[in-house]
């Protein structure tokens, strides 16, 4: 998922041109409305790219919106996934029992779906807890999560069992969709195995001076107005190694070099210009940085006081216990960056951990 800004439009299912439809899938309690499902028609039947959340009233969306396409969930050949996000991923094995349909995703977001479906609540809650408090949480955002562990409340899951793939899309091949042209490309920063698919034929439109190569269907990697959710990797054996807002920040430039026609994302609405919104969010990411090093400057800080201190759509007082985590997480990925980019470091011997500006 990401965080951005509240839009509200009726959105209906958009033929695209070149068998390629999208229909809007809502989720539910969500600002962000919906998700985009694209529809690739190939010579084997519709192929689905993500499924959308897992919920009645979604299921019912995408089953009528794959109708209004002339499709039937029945006829799915298969359901490409770009990350294991359950507003993407969530139906996935609801339309697979109705079709036989295979469901691919990239091997590092099929590492995390394993991890959840094997997880137990009890750990995972332990691991939260334990994370939570080496970054500095107070006691009042601990002792919800202490208490779901104790009367063991399955409800303060983060999520349902998702459904395991059947295949691998290995990043740089060419998709294995008869009649059709895709390759897809490894764009991790927003989950470890986040790709977005670059379908490389000739955009239906393109005229005498179209400029850019095909179409791309970028998942939550790139978004007309929004800025995708960057924070940690959820998995419990990474200590310090990773960094996914320099993996993000990479991934960017990954598709200033594709120089798609057009993007379709699997939020908010369709869109041209691919290396201009990139630029943008480069720009914003150098002054995010930037901003956040100076308050790193007066005082050492732990990752959740930079969390409150950071802007957000609201203030923090408003923001809610599920949130927090999720934006104190949002402030670590930035001070990983920081420290991988020799512009902040841990104060040794902190516990919780403070960072200072370098
Ligand atoms: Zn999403
Ligand atoms: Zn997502």
């Amino acid at each position: 998922m990401a965080r951005g800004t509240r839009r509200t439009q009726v959105a209906r299912v958009t033929e695209h041109g070149g068998g390629v439809w999208s229909i809007p899938v809502p989720i539910p309690d969500n600002p962000l409305g919906y998700t985009l499902v694209h529809l690739l028609d190939t010579d084997r039947g519709p192929v689905l790219i993500d499924t959308g959340w897992d919920d009645p009233t979604a299921w019912d969306t995408l089953t009528a919106g794959l109708a209004a396409c002339g499709a039937s969930v029945s006829d799915v050949h298969g359901v490409l996934v770009t990350h294991h996000h359950p507003d993407h991923h969530g139906l996935s094995g609801q339309v697979r029992e109705a079709s036989g349909a295979w469901i691919a995703m990239h091997a590092a977001d099929a590492e995390v779906v394993r991890r959840t479906r094997e997880a137990e609540p009890t750990s995972w809650l332990d691991y939260l807890a334990e994370k939570l408090a080496v970054v500095g949480a107070p006691e009042d955002h601990l002792a919800p999560l202490r208490a779901a562990r104790a009367s063991g409340r399955a409800a303060a899951l983060p999520r349902g069992r998702p459904a395991q793939p059947d295949r691998e899309i290995v990043p740089g091949e060419l998709l294995d969709l008869p009649g059709r042209r895709m390759r897809a490309i490894w764009t991790p920063g927003h989950t470890p195995g986040h790709v977005c698919l670059h379908l490389e034929e000739t955009h239906p439109a393109a005229g005498e001076d179209a400029p850019g190569h095909g179409r791309l269907f970028s998942g939550d990697h790139l978004l007309p107005e929004i800025s995708p959710h960057i924070g940690l990797y959820e998995d419990p054996d990474d200590a310090t190694v990773t960094d996914p807002l320099g993996d993000y920040l990479d991934s960017l430039e990954r598709v200033i070099a594709l120089d798609p026609a057009e993007v379709l994302p699997a939020h908010q609405y369709a869109f041209t210009d691919a290396p201009g919104r990139v630029r943008a969010l480069l720009r914003h990411h150098e002054e995010r940085l930037a901003g956040l090093r100076t308050l790193l400057v007066d005082r050492p800080l732990t990752p959740w006081q930079l969390a409150e201190a950071m802007e957000w759509n609201r203030p923090w007082a408003q923001i809610p216990h599920g949130s927090r985590t999720i934006a104190v997480s949002e402030a670590e990925a930035h001070l990983r960056r920081l420290v991988k980019l020799g512009r902040a470091e841990a104060v040794p011997g902190s516990n919780p951990v403070r960072y200072q500006a370098i």
